[in-house]
């Protein structure tokens, strides 16, 4: 069954770097923003505008997945923000694979935490030997607990090692900083 979102958003967006997928359950539809490269423009008036018109479908949930996304500028923040403004208040808006550039701005607007739930990061690891680089999925509540003292949750990140010389793999980010989030994140 294609449902009015699928049908009004997917055909306009090819080739730009916000695709939307969605997927019908019983209780509503549960609709899928994907970000690809670079999010440094303006959002198309007419995307967007087709997104709040589709929302007469019932929605269950907004997920947002930032696994592609490769550079975010102020722009593309504004985007952002416009975006999730049209999502009804009564809709949980998620946040998956959350990527350095995106939690940047987690870290700078309180707002992102206020309207949504990061549920996983994806971060990228480094070998201090071979420099090698390594991508690694992290997910909030089982690899990494919400709580105040952000460091002590930082430390118990289990850690990987270079698959071509063994060394143990680090961020390159600051921790007490990139992490900061972990912070404000309301506990259930
Ligand atoms: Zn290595």
């Amino acid at each position: 069954m294609v449902n009015n979102i699928t049908r009004t958003l997917v055909q306009p967006l090819v080739g730009r770097c916000v695709t939307v997928n969605s997927k019908n359950f019983p209780d509503g539809l549960v609709v899928t923003f994907g970000f690809t490269g670079n999010l440094t423009e303006e959002i198309e008036k007419d995307f967007l505008d087709l997104f709040s018109q589709s929302l007469s479908d019932p929605i269950k949930s907004v997920l947002l997945d930032f696994s592609g996304l490769q550079r975010l500028n102020s722009i593309g923040v504004r985007s952002l923000l416009s975006l999730i403004q049209l999502i009804p208040e009564h809709v949980p808006v998620e946040y998956h694979n959350c990527v350095a550039e995106f939690i940047e701005q987690v870290n700078l607007l309180p707002f992102f935490l206020e309207r949504g739930e990061m549920k996983s990061l994806r971060i990228e690891e480094l070998c201090p030997n071979s420099h090698a680089s390594f991508k690694r999925n992290l997910l909030i509540g089982t690899d990494l607990i919400p709580s105040q003292d952000v460091m002590a949750q930082v430390r118990n990140i289990p850690k990987k090692h270079c698959s071509q010389c063994g060394s143990e793999l680090e961020q390159s980010e600051v921790a007490s900083i990139f992490y900061a989030f972990l912070a404000c994140i309301k506990k259930k």
